[in-house]
């Protein structure tokens, strides 16, 4: 299929290489030039702008950090609603607001264009490794078309509803259950190192228990400490805790626990975090007990 791509980050760029390596026809933009021109060794075309991608293509997938950068991508000057052929589909694998997912499809359904949310999980090594799960959402039509291309990016793809932003509702509901096993973890590890148990010891039981890679992979991560480089930034957990207290409130559906989560992250950014993996928050339960 000929696939536009837009937003290489530490997800897009993995995606994108994906699809190249598929067979699809891929046409990259991204804010920063030189991370689209990474990827021409592996067969991309680049274009200039947002527009340009989508004038030559069927289907365009997005990648970008958050709701603003979307919102500009999508509507901004040279933009995609600019510039995609009627019928051809706006897919936006980016963790958004569920109110932005609603307005992308109502203003891409206006000019006849149509759009499916396909946020991912897995970290920036799943997307390059194409174990991502894909939650897909949209007209079921639609979704068959795009199959080929979900296939390509990720080991599975789960279909969540026929309205988008059903699938941006399963992605941030799923990012809050991992926000929640990093507190558990960032409390247990705090409480245990007080009991001189190492953190590595605790993690073996608990691996056997919930037999989970979310638990394996972030219990090392946190055990090791190795917050840096960021897979995935603590400023955009941040971002998505938001989001996800934002659609707890539109539903009339208390998260305090997301709350709590919130403050914790809030703390995490004052003392510097932003950049971290969000797996640092366990900072702050560290702090707490008057851990170094
Ligand atoms: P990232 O490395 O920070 O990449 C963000 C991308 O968005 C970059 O391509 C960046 O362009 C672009 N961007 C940011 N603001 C922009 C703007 N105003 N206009 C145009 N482009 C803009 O982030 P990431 O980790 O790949 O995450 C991307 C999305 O995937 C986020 O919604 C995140 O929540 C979600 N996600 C992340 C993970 C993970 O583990 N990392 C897992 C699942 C889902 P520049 O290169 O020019 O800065």
């Amino acid at each position: 299929m000929k696939v536009g791509f837009i937003g290489l980050g530490r997800m897009g760029s993995g995606m994108a290489r994906n699809l190249l390596r598929a067979g699809h026809e891929v046409v990259v933009f991204n804010r920063s030039r030189e991370k689209a021109e990474a990827l021409v060794a592996d067969g991309a075309r680049v274009a200039d702008t947002p527009a340009a991608v989508c004038s030559v293509s069927e289907a365009v997938m997005t990648m970008l950090a958050d709701d603003h950068a979307v919102e500009q991508v999508a509507f901004g000057e040279n933009g995609i609603a600019s510039a995609l052929p009627a019928g051809a589909i706006h897919i936006s694998c980016s963790t958004i607001s569920i109110a932005l997912a609603r307005r992308l499809a109502a203003e891409h359904g206006r000019r006849g264009q149509r759009y499916l949310s396909g946020p991912v999980f897995g970290r920036p090594d799943a997307a390059e490794s194409k174990k991502l799960l894909v939650i897909a959402a949209g007209p079921a039509d639609v979704v068959e078309h795009c199959r080929p291309l979900f296939d390509a990016i990720g080991r599975q793809t789960f279909v969540v509803g026929s309205d988008p932003s059903q699938a941006n509702a399963v992605k941030l509901c799923g990012n809050f259950m991992i926000a929640a096993t990093l507190e558990a973890f960032g409390e247990a590890y705090a409480a245990l190192r007080k009991a001189e148990v190492g953190p590595h010891t605790f993690l073996d039981v608990m691996s056997t228990l919930f037999g989970s890679p979310v638990y394996a992979n972030y219990g090392r991560l946190i055990a090791d400490e190795k917050f840096e480089p960021a897979g995935f930034a603590l400023r955009l957990g941040l971002k998505d805790t938001r989001l996800v207290l934002e659609a707890a409130e539109e539903y009339a559906a208390p998260m305090p626990l997301a709350s709590l989560i919130r403050d914790n992250f809030l703390s995490a950014m004052a003392h510097g975090q932003a950049d971290q993996d969000w797996s640092s928050v366990t900072r702050v339960a560290a702090r707490n007990a008057g851990l170094k």
